[in-house]
């Protein structure tokens, strides 16, 4: 076998131990230009620093990948694994759009033959971008959350996903409704049983966002999250204007829309809200201070026209911020694309600030949120998102010269800052040379 462990792999090694911030401290992260990456039988990391200082203990078989980068897997907070087929359809905003598009689609989920079919689809789209794990949604139907997870438990991936929550028309039409609270929480409570850390797999209590649930419903996901407080909680807030507008109009005691979820119980330290889009201060503050985490979903957000994140206020509150492609209404599954448009956002976001406040996003602290700051975002920072002895090797090795163009950006670049900028705005699925997951290649360019 070509991918037997134990083994050490062999190319430029790059990992964050914590945000390099704005001015990409130095002690944030770790370059080892000819390194070795140390993978024990176990598929874990057992050492990570320059190939001459490897330890005699840790020799093993050679993975030859000098001249490539190998960074930790990417983490994508945030996507819809059954928004496969409805990628890329046009011209409408946030709540027309899922009338128009998500719902069919999502209709088609209770048949499990499908749901596995389109599992298998969407986690070959992963690996073959470089993503590991993901924040995924799946479809109000329990077989598409079995579907799934048996998909991603046959790869040995460290996934997040949880059966969608929804029952309130019309933001939840009758055909994907819940048919009750008791019977969502039934069936929550039996996928629960059967998926929670069994393997890599994490729960996630999922409601779709506060239009499609009932109050009783949100109430219901609330207890559930106080009782088994190792599960995560996933949902969308503030997302566009209209649909912010709608929730404060429902929901006439909340202070925002955020304060809904608080109000329900659903504000904690492994909740991951996704956007976040138009939220204020006293939101920032809250999140932070409950640790929760905010999916940034830049391709999403300019596709639906919803809006431009704050990253910088995100950051300097102290909240936990990964990437999200939120695919399908983003327009890649590639994390390096991703990162692309959170380049832009996050100038034109600065744009409208004071000059001496503006910030802009490195290519160091861009490779962060796609690692790291992805898996701190979902809690799971225990067990991925760098190098560190112990940890699960997912890891990926990117092609400096997968395009002539990026060839040539790489040939004349100064350092390695430009040259890791170069492959943020050039790179894209090509880049990718091999996926691996638990030190094993789960996907291979050639
Ligand atoms: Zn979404």
């Amino acid at each position: 076998m070509d991918d037997a462990l134990p083994a050490v792999y062999r190319g430029t090694l790059l990992h964050f131990l914590r945000d390099p911030g704005r001015d990409d401290d130095p002690d944030a992260w770790e370059l080892f230009e000819d390194g070795a990456l140390a993978i024990g039988s176990d598929g874990r990391v057992r050492w990570a620093g320059d190939w001459s200082a490897l330890p005699d203990r840790h020799r093993a078989r050679v993975v030859d990948y000098r001249g490539r980068l190998i960074v930790p897997g990417f983490v994508d907070t945030h996507i819809h694994y059954s928004q496969y087929d409805m990628i890329a359809s046009f011209g409408a905003q946030l709540q027309d759009w899922l009338q128009e598009y998500v719902f069919p689609v999502e209709r088609k989920f209770g048949d499990r033959d499908y749901a596995e079919r389109i599992s298998g689809l969407f986690l070959d789209a992963l690996t073959a971008c470089g993503t590991t794990t993901a924040g995924v949604y799946p479809t109000v139907h329990s077989v598409s959350v079995d579907a799934f997870f048996a998909q991603a438990r046959a790869r040995g991936m460290r996934m997040v996903c949880g059966k969608v929550l929804m029952d309130k028309q019309p933001d939840a039409p009758e055909f994907l409704s819940d048919a009750g609270v008791p019977q969502a929480e039934e069936q929550t409570r039996r996928l629960i049983e059967r998926w929670h850390k069994t393997d890599r797999l994490t729960y996630a209590i999922t409601p779709r966002f506060a239009p499609s649930s009932s109050d009783e419903q949100l109430a219901m996901a609330g207890r559930l999250l106080r009782e088994f407080p190792d599960i995560a909680m996933q949902t969308h807030l503030a997302e566009s204007r209209p649909e912010t507008a709608s929730v404060l109009a429902r929901f006439t005691n909340a202070r925002s829309y955020l304060d809904v979820y608080d109000r329900a119980g659903l504000v904690g330290a492994r909740s991951v809200f996704a956007h976040s889009v138009h939220i204020d201060d006293q939101d920032r503050s809250r999140l932070a201070a409950a640790g929760a985490g905010i999916a940034f979903c830049p391709t999403s957000n300019l596709f639906l026209g919803s809006g431009l994140f704050d990253f910088a206020a995100a950051r300097s509150a102290g909240i936990r911020v990964g990437l999200g492609t939120d695919c399908g209404a983003g327009t890649s599954y590639s994390m390096l694309r991703t990162l692309n448009e959170a380049y832009k956002v996050i100038m034109l976001k600065e744009s409208t600030k004071p000059e001496s406040r503006r910030t802009t996003l490195s290519a160091l602290r861009g490779f962060y949120l796609a690692t790291l700051g992805g898996a701190e975002a979902l809690h799971l920072d225990d067990h991925i998102g760098n190098f560190r002895p112990g940890k699960e090797a997912d890891f990926v090795v990117l092609d400096w010269t997968a395009t002539p163009i990026l060839t040539h950006r790489t040939e004349i670049a100064r350092d390695f800052p430009e040259l890791l900028f170069a492959q943020m705005i050039l790179g894209d699925d090509r880049s990718i040379e091999a996926t691996y997951v638990l030190g094993h290649r789960a996907y291979s360019r050639t």
